[in-house]
């Protein structure tokens, strides 16, 4: 589970420094993450606590095909229990790697932004927060304040209407809930936040309506795919192609433990 291909449509790849996590909102109930943990054991021997993979840190090192990287698909990089030097070594990596795109997703917005000063936000960084319910809006204040080329939004398993402030926000995902217990989704709120971005000219992205699986209620909205990206994507893309690229860095040029 460190470094697969993915089947989320707004990402490529997954690189996962560090596994296991806490539930913190709404949005954690029915945790992919988790449940992934519980049903693959042999692969996650700590189970679902927070777990430091150094090892892995120079995985995108071997990875010569640009690509969008999700960070830490099982885990949240701004937990408490992982330390400021091991997320430098994260961002330095990153550094190292300018052909891959990084999106980096929290939902501990208040660790990130109290870090921010202490780390370097390179171009290809995108981060973004979960916002599930109205009543996490305020982790777009946060994320506002740090700066990172790209700050996206995931409103994903969206849980009811939102009401954003898109100030300084460069792409939303949305999506519903998928899985036996999934709450459902209706598609009002996805429209009335379509409409949000489309007035604030913000990227908008609609990765599914969910169901008792992922796809089962499609992706369709007024009968369209939404699956825009933010400019800085074809910007990316015009710059570094999708063919393989030779990097020039060396695993034991980084300064880190792996
Ligand atoms: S923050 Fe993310 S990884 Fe952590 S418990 Fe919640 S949903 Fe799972």
């Amino acid at each position: 589970m460190s470094s697969t291909h993915t089947g989320i449509e707004w990402t490529d790849k997954t690189w996962n420094p560090t596994t296991g996590c806490n539930k913190v909102s709404p949005g954690c109930l029915h945790c992919y993450a988790e449940a992934l943990t519980k049903r693959f054991p042999n692969n996650f021997k700590n189970g679902f606590d927070l777990t430091l993979h150094p090892e892995r840190l120079a995985e995108p090192l071997k990875w010569r095909t640009p690509s969008r990287i999700f960070v830490n698909s099982m885990s949240d990089l701004f937990h408490e229990d992982v330390p400021l030097d091991f997320i430098q070594n994260v961002f330095e990596v990153i550094h190292k790697t300018p052909c891959h795109i990084y999106q980096i997703l929290t939902k501990r917005p208040e660790r990130l932004l109290e870090l921010s000063s202490h780390l370097e936000f390179h171009e290809n960084i995108w981060l973004g927060v979960s916002v599930e319910n109205q009543n996490y809006v305020e982790r777009i204040n946060y994320l506002r304040q740090v700066p990172a080329a790209v700050r996206f939004l995931s409103c994903e398993p969206l849980l009811g209407e939102l009401n954003l402030d898109l100030t300084d926000i460069h792409w939303v995902i949305v999506g519903g809930e998928s899985g036996q217990k999934h709450r459902p989704l209706k598609t009002e709120w996805v429209e009335d936040i379509r409409n949000q971005c489309q007035e604030a000219e913000v990227a908008f992205f609609f990765k599914q309506i969910g169901g008792r699986t992922s796809k089962a209620g499609g992706r369709l909205l007024d009968g369209i795919i939404w699956e825009e990206m933010p400019d800085a994507w074809k910007q990316h893309q015009r710059k570094w192609g999708n063919t393989p690229v030779k990097l020039k860095v060396k695993k034991q040029n980084l300064a880190i433990t792996a």
